[in-house]
């Protein structure tokens, strides 16, 4: 399925913008007016755009849309984690995750409605895969909960591509999404606060690398060799485990960028002696960090979350092997906003 017809204005970059306003006989500086409303006022229709003539106003409505994402649900965790379930024009629904620390404000977003990856602990793939997000419904959950974070102590700082689908399975909008992110005149957050989460789609991590913008790359490891990645992720069956380390090398090497590895922790299923062996192996020269993630329960699955014992010590055994290992802490489970529980339906 693909997105209704979205003349969104957010789905425009600024070279987008510029190039539209020059087709109409208008000065191409009044991008920069139009940018500052957008991104930086937060406007919510044209006419709120003061500084442009009645007439540009009047055109912009005419050819655009603003449209708002609609909050069906809103809930707020014993943690200060804060979930929201959209509505989209056509009625798909998404979740959006805003994330308080101490030292950061993270919004975990969106790339599609559903999943079509069905990995085999994760509850947004249940439902199966509805359509792609368009740019403008990516930057609208990002505006939304950056407005939201200003009631809490720190702005929105950071951006993790983490939340319902496979962000390269999205890629082109994925792209245009993180350059108004990015862009100074758009929503002005730094690359390097900015992480890609996937979990293997190997050519979409090559052709990251080229696009010259140096956001942060996190893969959705979880097997540690083939066999154990086949049973967990379906994708590891079309780009296999030794495929995915190899990519990975060439993205480190060729980019001189640190790879983080997600690594679930199933209780006899992915944290045995036999994993650390493997992952030894797998691992062997390449710069990585390991972010070991507690399952989280799915209860359509009846996979076991380790005890604390069990996670130290695996995380142990990586450390002795030179493997910078931290376990997340999970955020927001009473409210299923933890990772692996957002879903769409
Ligand atoms: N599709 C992308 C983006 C989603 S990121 C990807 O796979 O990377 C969401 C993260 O949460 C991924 O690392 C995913 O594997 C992890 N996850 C999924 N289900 C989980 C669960 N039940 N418990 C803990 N982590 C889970």
């Amino acid at each position: 399925m693909t997105a209704p017809a979205d003349r969104d204005i957010r789905n425009l970059s600024f070279d987008g913008l510029t190039e539209y306003l020059t087709q109409i006989d208008e000065k191409p500086f009044r991008a920069q007016q139009i940018f500052e409303w957008l991104y930086q006022k937060q406007v919510t229709d044209f006419d709120g755009m003061k500084n442009l003539s009645r007439e540009l106003r009047q055109k912009l409505a005419e050819h655009f849309t603003l449209n708002p994402l609609t909050v069906d649900k809103h809930e707020v965790s014993s943690d200060g984690t804060a979930k929201f379930l959209f509505e989209l024009s056509d009625k798909e629904k998404i979740e959006t995750v805003l994330i308080p620390t101490p030292t950061r404000t993270t919004a975990c977003i969106s790339t599609q409605a559903g999943c079509k990856f069905g990995c085999r602990f994760c509850a947004s793939g249940i439902g199966g895969w509805n359509r792609n997000l368009t740019c403008a419904e990516i930057i609208s959950q990002v505006q939304h909960v950056q407005a939201e974070a200003r009631n809490f102590e720190r702005p929105l700082s950071h951006i993790v591509f983490m939340g319902i689908g496979e962000p390269m399975d999205n890629f082109e909008n994925l792209m245009k999404a993180i350059r108004l992110i990015n862009d100074h005149r758009g929503i002005n957050i730094g690359a390097r606060r900015i992480t890609v989460s996937t979990c293997g789609v190997v050519p979409k991590i090559l052709e990251l690398g080229q696009q010259g913008i140096q956001i942060e790359l996190a893969i959705s490891l979880h097997g540690y060799d083939n066999e154990s990645r086949n049973v967990l992720m379906p994708v590891n069956k079309r780009y296999p485990f030794d495929d995915l380390i190899e990519a990975c090398r060439n993205y480190q090497q060729n980019y001189r960028r640190q790879i983080t590895f997600e690594y679930i922790l199933i209780k006899d299923v992915t944290c045995s002696d036999e994993a650390i062996q493997a992952l030894k192996k797998a691992f062997k020269g390449l710069i990585c960090k390991m972010n070991l993630i507690p399952y989280n329960p799915v209860k359509e699955f009846d996979h076991q979350t380790p005890s604390r014992t069990e996670m130290f010590r695996f995380r142990g055994q990586l450390q002795d092997f030179g493997i910078h290992a931290t376990i997340r802490t999970p955020r927001g489970k009473d409210i299923n906003s933890a990772c692996g529980q957002l879903r769409h339906s």
